[in-house]
């Protein structure tokens, strides 16, 4: 392969080697092995280029000197088998079933597969075909064999450790084949330019790139070879993520001049904050006292504040995010706070207002020289009269704050000066929204608003550093004092389920309430209606007869929920039969007990978050997770929240659960998933790489002194973050 003009230019900044634009720039048909129909094959797989098919890492590798060989495997055993297709054939069974047996040999001796309705089995092994066979051993009619064992095409190779690809028995292309392409691949691009300046390298215990790729594929001694590759190269995967990160965050800061907010009250005007915080029936926590503090720091500095606040349900973020919008507020701006749920916003507007009444601002256009604070709300069901008279008030600067849902993100939406916005319960909304937050020109002005995103999620630090990458983190690590540790049961069998409703009544006789949250429904809407409601029939005539019920859920009308929530806090009803729409943030002290149905379906930040819900007062409180047939995940989860009420801790659990898929959500598409890297597992790396990241850029903000790693980002990093990625 010769050098195109563009790895030339980057070759003409002294770098020796193969970059890896290059080989993106070099289509697989260009192999020898590789043909049209081949080329087909692996671009539904979605390898196109040789950088591609050197990224196709292998699943696992077979070590020839481990395997068992035919004769010395035991019935009842599970291996891994090498062997070579001696015979096949092929019949129908009855209905329209399918028999493939095939005879497979090795040194030692001779085993039969049996593969049903695997009818392509008969092409695919061919007498003379090598492969690794993963099964259990067994005796069927005197006979040793192995039924439906997993089957790779390994051919013939050499060397003692065979990689096994994922490949794809679809398209037609053995795990050998790739094998074979990738070692052509490696052995005509040469050795490899390495983007990782060496001081690091060392330092990190890092090898180089090019026997990272080599030692991934093809390790010659052992699997530890393979082992030590892969830190390598999941160590570049966590470094792209993390410039691209740490860029953005610089990009942020310097592109836009935010608002220096007036922190302290002009002489002899009162300061809105101070009189929050003596109006408090309470002390705030110490924690949350640090989090006002850091955020008034932010909001005082010209750079904009971009903050995520993560603290444990109930550990009183909303006062923090209020403290940030008074000092908004003070200096004469505006502020939002977007929530995820219309009963939050509700919820937060209604707490807002009741903890500012008699709050005044100067106003030296009235008699009285002042004016209260004016807090509103906006969501999908305001009508439209209303919500035309709020947004005209808003951008004359007569509305303070305004809470609301998605609505916020209205176009019509202006406002004349905003100072903060305000995102809670970050998981729900997504990066496109945050920008449309800041969108200047909704704004009114060229100053960037801070902004100060809150969740109740609590997202391990591995995570944090990933996904969030580009924030700052302020913790509220702590409880307000008083709250008491929510008892809670998994209730295994049906034959407890009535404990669960007798705790319940006595609760309500005592003056106190209950949730109780109806399983998840996969098509909301209607079903998830009729679902609720049928519940609520069962308790009402059944377990809990006499007990004033209500009713939740997302498909009510707006009047009809408000009507229902109002009920609730005032006792007139006693327990909300409700869906999951109660799970954010709805906060109702005399609530002590939640029933979670079905609870094994629930994820397990949704269950602490639906635990949340009580403990809140002081009073001894419960929490009934009802399955008896949950799965052996759900088993887990369930586990872990009898276990623990530490939200971090099972924050972690849930990582380890579900595998890191799942976080990265649609952040991260395409090419630029990690392959190799892991979020549970790679602490040390994250960490590692974060901090490396930060050293080039700080040296070299727009990576001009790296050319070759810049080149990468923008090969494996999504097209839409890249305006950011290298403008000063
Ligand atoms: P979060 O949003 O973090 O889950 P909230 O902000 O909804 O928590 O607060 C939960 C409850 O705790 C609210 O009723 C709030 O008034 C109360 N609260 C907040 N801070 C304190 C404190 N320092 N001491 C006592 N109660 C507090
Ligand atoms: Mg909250």
């Amino acid at each position: 392969m010769a050098p195109d003009a563009a790895e030339q230019r980057i070759r003409g900044t002294h770098i020796r080697g193969r970059s890896l634009g290059f080989l993106s720039r070099q289509p697989v048909g260009a192999l020898a092995g590789v043909g049209t129909k081949k080329e087909a094959a692996l671009a539904e797989m979605g390898i196109g280029t040789v950088l591609d098919l050197i990224c196709h890492y292998p699943r696992r590798y077979i070590d020839r000197t481990q395997q068992a060989s035919l004769e010395s495997m035991t019935p009842g055993e599970q291996a891994v088998v090498l062997a070579r297709v001696v015979a096949r054939r092929s019949r129908p069974l009855r209905g329209r079933r399918s028999l493939v047996e095939v005879d497979v040999e090795d040194d030692t001796g001779r085993l039969r597969c049996v593969f049903f309705n695997q009818p392509w089995r008969q092409r695919q092994l061919a007498e003379g075909t090598q492969v690794a066979l993963f099964g259990k051993l067994e005796i069927f009619q005197g006979r040793r064999q192995m039924a439906n064992p997993l089957v790779d095409l390994v051919g013939d190779r050499t060397g003692r450790i065979v990689p096994v690809y994922p490949s794809s028995e679809k398209a037609g292309v053995a795990t050998w084949e790739l094998a074979s392409w990738v070692e052509e691949s490696l052995d005509r691009a040469g050795p490899f330019a390495d983007p990782l300046p060496e001081k690091w390298r060392s330092r990190l215990d890092l090898v180089d790139r090019t026997r990272a790729f080599r030692s991934i594929h093809a390790p010659v001694a052992s699997e530890k070879e393979a082992n030590v590759a892969r830190r390598r190269l999941a160590f570049d995967e966590l470094l792209r993520l993390q410039l691209a990160l740490v860029m953005r965050k610089r990009w942020l800061a310097e592109r836009s001049k935010g608002i220096a907010h007036r922190v302290a009250a002009a002489p002899g005007e009162p300061s809105l904050l101070d009189a929050l915080i003596t109006s408090l029936p309470f002390k705030l926590t110490r924690s949350q006292t640090q989090a006002i503090e850091v955020i008034c720091a932010d909001m005082a500095s010209e750079r904009p504040m971009h903050r995520l606040l993560q603290g444990d349900v109930g550990a009183g973020k909303t006062l923090v995010a209020l403290a940030g919008l008074l000092v908004a507020v003070q200096g004469g701006h505006q502020g939002l706070l977007m929530a995820p749920t219309e009963v939050l916003a509700e919820q937060h507007f209604r707490s807002i207002r009741g903890l500012l009444t008699d709050f005044l601002l100067p106003d030296l256009e009235r008699i009285e020289l002042t004016r209260p604070v004016r807090v509103e709300m906006l969501t999908s069901r305001t009508s439209r009269a209303r919500r035309d008279k709020l947004c005209a008030d808003l951008e004359n600067g007569d509305v303070d704050i305004l809470v609301g849902t998605h609505a916020l993100l209205g176009e019509d939406v202006r406002l004349a000066s905003a100072g903060l916005v305000v995102i809670d319960e970050q998981h729900r909304f997504g990066v496109e929204q945050r920008a449309v937050l800041r969108d200047e020109e909704r704004l009114g002005g060229e100053r960037t608003p801070d902004l100060l995103v809150m969740t109740a999620t609590p997202i391990p630090r591995t995570a944090a550093m990933t996904v969030f990458g580009d924030l700052d983190v302020s913790v509220l690590d702590e409880l307000p004092e008083g709250r008491v540790p929510v008892v809670t049961r998994w209730v295994r069998h049906s034959s407890r389920e009535a404990e669960v409703w007798e705790k319940v009544i006595s609760e309500v006789d005592a003056g106190r309430r209950a949730f109780v949250v109806c399983p998840l429904i996969d098509d909301a809407g209607p079903s998830e209606a009729r679902a609720v409601t049928a519940e609520l029939a069962r308790l009402e005539s059944g377990p809990l007869r006499g007990v004033r019920l209500g009713l939740l859920h997302g498909q009510m009308p707006s009047r009809e929920k408000e009507a229902t929530m109002a009920a609730f806090r005032s006792g007139e009803v006693s327990v909300l039969v409700t869906t999951t729409v109660i799970e954010v943030g709805v906060d109702v002290s005399e609530a002590t007990v939640v029933v979670v149905e079905d609870a094994g379906s629930f994820g397990l930040a949704q269950l602490h978050q639906l635990r949340g819900r009580v403990g809140r007062a002081g009073h001894v409180s419960w929490c009934f997770l009802v399955d008896w047939s949950a799965s052996k995940e759900g088993a887990k989860r369930l586990e872990a929240m009898e276990e623990t009420s530490d939200g971090f801790a099972l924050a972690e659990i849930d990582l380890m659960i579900r595998g890191e898929g799942t976080l990265l959500g649609t952040r991260q598409k395409g090419r630029n998933d990690l392959r190799l890297a892991s979020l549970v597992k790679d602490e040390d790396l994250i960490v590692a790489a974060r901090r490396v990241a930060e050293d080039l850029v700080s040296c070299s903000p727009t990576l001009e002194a790296y050319p070759l790693l810049a080149e990468e980002l923008r090969l494996f990093v999504d097209e839409a973050d890249e305006e950011y990625l290298f403008k000063s």
